[in-house]
């Protein structure tokens, strides 16, 4: 007998006729003989929703009642499907976060688990019944609710596959794998059959929200297989597992775009030690992650800093960058939320070159203007005006032969 965890998300859970659909396979999934945990996101918009009450209710609402509201919308749908369950005869029991308990440290809004006590799941496992997991939310030491970081039910799944030792641990959503970029944009990109770890947190870290940066991370960490599949069909999904001899071969394996991030520019910054850390060190502290950094070359003793955050920090950030421009005796702050960053990722890049100069010349010959650029091993990202992003991406999927047609005529 196994144990399979199957994460829903929320498009797969929508409704209640999708609720009934994931009863039906979860129930063919524990009739085959496995042990099942299910972990379910809230219906589809739901978040959102409750994100836009908080932010219509105050500018800067308090992190931990924050928390306390998003979480909410995975409390439904763990009922719905127990009931749902129930009413086909099986046994059946919601478990939020707390309940379980999913111990996270007390980062409200982007909180990290610690710990997954398995102790009441394996008993009602043992007695056949199946277990349905409110993701995203867990429960701090001091007994508060925290939440995971939006996407965050995927992390939740990882999770509790690595902390029960899962034989099994299946992601379903409303695509059937991951594909070389977002099929919405390109309905011709490809479906990759398996991915390394390494390159799934690249393409994640990089905007393919198709899996929750953490939960890539979790899934390295403890070597857990995920299984990227649909909800909707039966296909085989793609696998995200440790890197192979065939994954080396392939130069470029998706490409990705972040509308996400914002960018803000401190001018005529004093050049002079120190002064790295009092920009940066604040926004730090105020858990706040900055992305790519360019610092302009000096110039009579001043320099540009550029910088981008999470839109989701961009007032918070914008606000303290201010106040720490002041006090270094720095000019103007400037910013922009309309900026996208497309990049290029693929393990093959590191044994090859002219990936990136291939890059900037599909770009260009587009009339794409490049505003920041940041590289790594294995990817190349260029920060562009947001309303290029589209046109970019299938640019570079076309030229760097991603498409479907391309592959097969391989
Ligand atoms: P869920 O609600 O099931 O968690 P998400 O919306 O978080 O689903 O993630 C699935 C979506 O991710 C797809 O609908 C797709 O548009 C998007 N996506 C972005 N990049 C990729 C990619 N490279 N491969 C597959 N899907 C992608
Ligand atoms: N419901 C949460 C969100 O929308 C978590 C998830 O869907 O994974 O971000
Ligand atoms: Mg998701």
């Amino acid at each position: 007998m196994a144990l399979v965890v199957q994460k829903y998300g929320g498009t797969s859970v929508a409704n209640i006729e999708r609720i009934r659909n994931v009863a039906r396979r979860v129930a063919k999934t524990y009739d085959d003989g496995n042990d099942v945990i299910v972990v379910v996101s809230a219906m589809s918009g739901e978040t959102n929703k409750l994100v836009a009450l908080a932010n219509e209710m105050c500018e800067f609402p308090s992190e931990r009642e924050y928390d306390v509201l998003v979480a909410t919308g995975e409390q439904v749908t763990i009922a719905l499907l127990s009931m749902c369950l129930q009413s086909m005869g099986y046994k059946a029991k919601s478990y939020m976060g707390h309940q379980i308990p999913i111990l996270t440290d007390s980062t409200f809004s982007k909180a990290r688990i610690e710990k997954i006590d398995d102790k009441k799941v394996r008993e009602d496992l043992k007695n056949g019944t199946i277990i349905v997991v409110a993701g995203f939310q867990g429960v701090d030491r001091e007994g508060n609710t925290t939440t995971l970081g939006r996407g965050g039910s995927d992390t939740s799944a990882v999770a509790v596959a690595a902390g029960l030792k899962a034989d099994v641990c299946e992601i379903y959503t409303d695509v059937d794998g991951v594909y070389t970029t977002d099929p919405r944009i390109v309905p011709d990109a490809t479906k990759i059959e398996k991915i390394s770890y390494d390159e799934m947190l690249e393409m994640a870290s990089l905007g393919a929200k198709v899996l929750q940066i953490r939960s890539v991370e979790f899934a390295k960490k403890y070597g857990v297989v995920v299984h990227v599949r649909s909800s909707f069909n039966d296909n085989p999904g793609t696998l995200v597992m440790k890197e192979d001899a065939d994954m080396e071969t392939v130069l470029v394996s998706g490409i990705t775009y972040n509308k996400d991030e914002a960018k803000i520019s401190v001018m005529r910054v004093p050049d002079k030690p120190g002064i790295a850390s009092i920009l940066f060190t604040p926004l730090s502290h105020a858990n706040i992650t900055v992305d790519m950094i360019i610092q302009n070359v000096s110039n009579e003793g001043y320099t540009d800093m550029t910088f981008t955050v999470p839109k989701t920090d961009f007032k918070k950030a914008l606000k303290i960058v201010e106040e720490s421009a002041k006090e270094i005796a720095a000019g103007a702050v400037r910013s922009d939320e309309n900026i996208a960053k497309v990049s290029i990722v693929g393990v093959g890049m590191r044994s090859h070159s002219g990936v990136a100069s291939k890059m900037f010349q599909t770009l260009s010959q587009e009339g794409i203007n490049i505003q920041m650029i940041s590289t790594s091993e294995i990817k190349v990202s260029c920060v562009i005006d947001a309303k290029y992003t589209e046109l970019a991406v299938r640019v570079l999927h076309d030229a760097f032969g991603l498409s479907k047609k391309d592959v097969k005529a391989e």
